[in-house]
């Protein structure tokens, strides 16, 4: 180990050239593994083993505005301004650097690639093959989502080599940790609309005065007709839930609703037109997917992570440590912004000091 970080402390300093550095870490990384290592031998081979892989990445020039991309009839180097905002495409225009670049991996070599393998060409194809072998649930294959796309879509249910893709994304920030945003698709419009996706127009959203964060209230609607907490006033906000259960929303009428919204891509973007109270701020492009509109689930929420910030939090609160407890002099200016609980609200010592008390 120390050898190897001599050696790596030698080529960084001696060496100033990117390429060279890459290929000094190469030796040092072959020199950690046991003998009679594959590595490729520099930097080059190693690119050009990753390329036949199926696994290299397009770079394609975008709008530092995040309007639009240079691609297809825009991929044009005579293109100098970015069309919507009009920002400029280089920050060199002279030598031609781009002021802010994309990097698409193309998606279908490294789907085919999965299927090169029996081992993994056998995984791929396991929702098809050994789904109904148990009936034990562990897959999305099992979920009302799945098998309603395969009624509606006999044809590609038929090939046991087709996939079902989801994508992801991580614009969240759900670990509370990562300072810089590892952003895969980031929509503030998708993702506003997560909370309002069951009850819709009648989504309780409000921001805390003091704690300074949205909340969104009337949970209790999804409870069944007659339980304790529906009329449970006094240990929840104050008030009686006497509503019904929303029935989940459907695509059709999620495209109803977005159907007359004006509104242009990108950071700069002015406010949309034709927007309804509490809905949709946009049209998501995955209603140009022939099947977007009859998907039964559309978007879902992380589950592990929410478990996993919940009970962060309530661990923190119930063992009242320091800064991380949520029972805050904040949150209890809230209650009385809120009128309720009144006995845990602040209270005033003589010496005129806020104090917190605890029941
Ligand atoms: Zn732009």
């Amino acid at each position: 180990m120390e050898h190897m970080l001599k050696k790596s402390n030698k080529f960084l300093v001696q060496s100033r050239r990117t390429l060279e550095v890459k290929d000094g870490l190469i030796i040092v990384e072959s020199d950690a593994l046991p003998e009679g290592e594959k590595f490729p031998p520099s930097f080059y081979e190693s690119k050009k083993l990753v390329k036949g892989l199926g696994l290299n990445y397009k770079k394609i020039h975008a709008c530092p505005n995040d309007c639009m991309l240079f691609r297809k009839e825009f991929a044009n180097k005579d293109i100098n301004n970015y069309l919507i905002c009009g920002a400029s495409r280089w920050k060199n225009s002279i030598k031609k650097i781009p002021a802010k670049v994309l990097r698409h991996f193309p998606l279908k070599p490294r789907l085919q690639r999965l299927f090169v393998s029996s081992k993994t060409s056998k995984l791929m194809r396991w929702h098809y093959e050994e789904r109904n072998r148990d009936g034990v649930p562990r897959h999305p294959a099992y979920t009302e989502a799945w098998k309603a796309f395969e009624t509606r879509h006999l044809e590609f249910a038929k090939d046991s080599c087709n996939v079902l893709l989801g994508l992801a994304s991580d614009g969240f920030n759900s670990f509370g940790m990562m300072r810089s945003h590892m952003v895969l698709y980031q929509d503030g419009a998708l993702m506003v609309n997560l909370h309002v996706l069951a009850a819709n127009i009648s989504t309780q959203s409000k921001r805390l005065k003091h704690g300074k964060k949205f909340y969104f209230m009337g949970h209790r609607r999804f409870l069944k007709q007659g339980h304790k907490y529906r009329n449970n006033a006094k240990s929840l906000d104050g008030t009686k839930e006497l509503r019904t259960t929303p029935s989940p929303i459907s695509g059709s009428q999620v495209l109803k609703q977005v159907r007359g919204i004006k509104f242009t891509l990108g950071q700069l973007r002015e406010k949309a037109s034709g927007v309804m109270k509490n809905t949709w701020k946009k049209k998501i492009i995955f209603f140009n997917l022939p099947y977007w509109e009859y998907n039964l689930v559309h978007h879902n929420l992380d589950m592990m992570h929410i478990e996993k910030n919940v009970c962060d939090n309530l661990i923190y609160t119930l063992l009242g440590l320091g800064k991380k407890t949520k029972d805050n002099l904040e949150a209890r200016l809230d209650l009385k912004e809120m009128n309720i609980k009144p006995s845990l609200w602040p209270k005033k010592r003589a010496s005129g000091r806020t104090y917190l008390c605890y029941t």
